[in-house]
């Protein structure tokens, strides 16, 4: 006998060592990998470091009966769905709502007839590949929701969001957070010089060369508007930030869009702002960090753009050194 791969886990929870057994030995002959426990709280116990998908429990057991197990996995909050098959000795309607009642999703007489317990599992994995297929789908649908289509960062519903967490969890820890804003240089000139198509390559270049500059999985990035991208640094002070607003600036300065019939010198300006918990007590929000970042980017377009202006130090660091002249 071979266990299909495909066949999920089962846990049993039966304390009378016949049906155990006789239940352990229905599911090895059709290949279904399963654990036993002896009672309810045992079974408990087995499904908190393992989630199993289809639990098969006895009702009347010592410690923990089947309708308290189900009640207890059901107020376990887990990230799939877990059908509950109850097995009971008593047929009456009653006691089946109250089976029900308790969280199960199905229920079966004992003694078990190997034929019926085969299509209850049929039908039990048919509705857990259904959850499935549908917990997929929402996942997909929320990471539609919260990314731009055209660049993947993410879109300003999730700036908004989320930069609020960070500040919160900034203060929490008393960490500097910092924000940087980025716009792109006479960007209309593009799309009117190139064409649209080009111009949305080259946002879509900018947010690889951008994403290329920050740590994986710490610092995101969100497209703010058109052209304008944020790009949130948790744990970073003012000093770090400028280091990576500078290494995007030379970046994006350095990489031009290769089209059919020229290279499109791109730039783009820069605001960058920190948010000291130690020394700026004052609970600052999002839109805050937002106005003060892009009143540092808006400087840095009137210094002659292709700049970084951090608001800590006033600092203006002018990208000479590459030769780059896109005023
Ligand atoms: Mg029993």
């Amino acid at each position: 006998m071979t266990t299909e791969p495909s066949l999920p886990c089962i846990l049993i929870a039966e304390d009378d060592l016949l049906s155990r057994t006789l239940l352990e030995l229905y599911l090895q002959q059709e290949g279904y990998p399963f654990v036993s426990a002896v009672n309810g709280r045992e079974a408990l116990e087995y499904f908190k470091r393992t989630p199993f998908q289809i639990v098969i429990t006895d009702w009347l057991m010592p410690e923990m009966d089947g309708t308290d197990l189900c009640r207890s996995i059901r107020n376990l909050a887990g990230n799939h769905y877990t059908f509950l098959l109850l097995q009971t000795c008593q047929d009456s309607p009653e006691a089946m709502v109250e089976g029900l009642e308790a969280g199960a999703d199905d229920y079966i007489i004992k003694p078990i007839n190997p034929a019926e317990l085969m299509v209850r599992l049929k039908g039990a994995r048919r509705i857990l590949d259904l959850e499935k297929s549908l917990r997929e789908s929402l996942a997909e649908l929320r990471e539609h929701s919260i990314r731009d289509p055209l660049t993947g960062a993410y879109n300003r519903g999730y700036l908004n969001q989320h930069l609020e967490h960070e500040i919160q969890r900034a203060y929490r820890y008393r960490h500097p957070l910092s924000l940087i804003m980025c716009d792109l240089d006479h960007f209309k000139l593009i799309n009117d010089t190139y064409g649209h198509q080009v111009g949305d390559q080259v946002l879509q270049q900018c947010v690889v060369n951008l994403k290329a500059s920050v740590r994986h999985n710490i610092d995101w990035l969100a497209r703010y508007g058109g052209e304008e991208f944020v790009i949130v640094l948790p744990e970073t002070n003012a000093s770090g930030c400028q280091v990576v607003a500078e290494r995007m600036r030379s970046m994006i300065a350095f990489c031009p869009e290769e089209t059919a019939n020229d290279a499109i010198k791109i730039s783009a300006s820069f605001g960058a702002v920190t948010l000291l918990p130690d020394s700026d007590p004052i609970h600052r929000s999002g839109p805050d960090l937002l106005q003060r970042a892009d009143v540092c980017m808006y400087q840095a377009k009137q210094r002659g753009r292709n700049l970084v202006v951090c608001e800590e130090q006033h600092a203006l660091l002018h990208g000479g050194s590459d030769g780059t002249d896109q005023h």
